[in-house]
């Protein structure tokens, strides 16, 4: 499969691949809506959904490269965890296969960032060795907001009640980790900014470059079709009020600043800018 990297000024940003679900029912994620509710955007086809409305999704991370740096965002589910969830339960993916094949060693990885804490952001952060969880990225400082750690160490993460034991305590451990604060300043025009209602402590990465910016969103939102239906919440949403202004308030601001807009869970042509359309918006994929 090809590499898909996008520039940002004099910052690269490249995905990498976990996996891809392709014609899932949308009420699977989002209960308000149905297929024939997708198919009213048509848009939508064919990078985002099928005609008949069924949605794709991806698991993916993103590498922020910028001068020396190697910055990588939301590490995916991992191979081998424990997770309630059985379609991310015990699974293997060539996942640092790819990284490698992208030009990437995991010992060159500076900085993770996670913009929460749910299972398919923090796996890749540990793998096993013999039965023992261990770091992968063992010269990355690992970043998590303090409000995020609190509420994942409280078991604020129902039916996947492993992710703090398997892809988290060892990093703190290991003494990797940084508490970092909700807009903290990371250096070479990378800064978080809070983007909650999914989770608590939810971040998302705004990079600047060159007069160029662009905005990782994390799961703020989703899927493309919320750029248009940006009051459907997604299962996972834990307050969905909160989650939904956090949407409409970060969507006005990408259509405003032209910022390239890069959707974790986007599937196929995940970086695009986000353009005003009827009362909402619409997602315009770069090739
Ligand atoms: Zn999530
Ligand atoms: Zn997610």
């Amino acid at each position: 499969m090809s590499i898909q990297r996008w520039t940002v000024g004099r910052c690269t940003i490249t995905s990498i691949l976990e996996e891809q679900l392709e014609r899932i029912p949308p009420e699977m994620f989002f209960p308000a809506a149905t297929a024939a509710d997708v198919a009213r955007h048509t848009w939508l086809v064919p990078d985002f959904a099928d005609a008949k409305g069924r949605i794709a999704l991806r698991v993916q991370a993103l590498v922020v490269e910028i001068g020396k740096r190697r910055v990588l965002v939301d590490p995916c589910v991992g191979n081998g965890k424990t997770l309630d969830l059985e379609f991310w339960n015990q699974r293997q993916w060539p996942f640092l296969e790819r990284f490698a094949e992208a030009g990437f060693a995991p010992e060159r990885i500076d900085t993770v960032v996670h913009t929460h804490l749910h299972a398919d952001h923090v796996g890749w952060d540990t793998h096993l060795d013999g039965d023992r969880w261990v770091p992968t990225f063992t010269r990355a400082r690992h970043l998590y907001s303090a409000r995020e750690l609190a509420w994942c160490e409280a078991g604020g993460n129902p039916g996947i009640n492993h992710v703090h034991e398997q892809s988290i305590a060892p990093v703190l451990a290991a003494g990797l980790a940084d508490v970092v604060a909700e807009d903290a300043d990371l250096g070479d025009g990378l800064r978080l900014a809070p983007s909650p209602g999914h989770t608590p402590g939810h971040v998302s990465l705004w990079v600047e470059s060159d007069g160029a910016t662009a905005l990782i969103t994390g799961d703020f939102l989703h899927h493309p079709v919320q750029c248009a239906e940006p009051g459907w919440a997604e299962n996972g949403d834990e307050d969905v009020e909160l989650a939904r202004a956090t949407r409409g308030e970060l969507l006005a601001r990408a259509a405003t600043t032209g910022a390239l807009f890069v959707g974790t869970h986007f599937p196929t042509r995940p970086a695009g800018r986000v353009v005003a359309h009827g009362d909402a918006w619409r997602f315009v994929p770069e090739p």
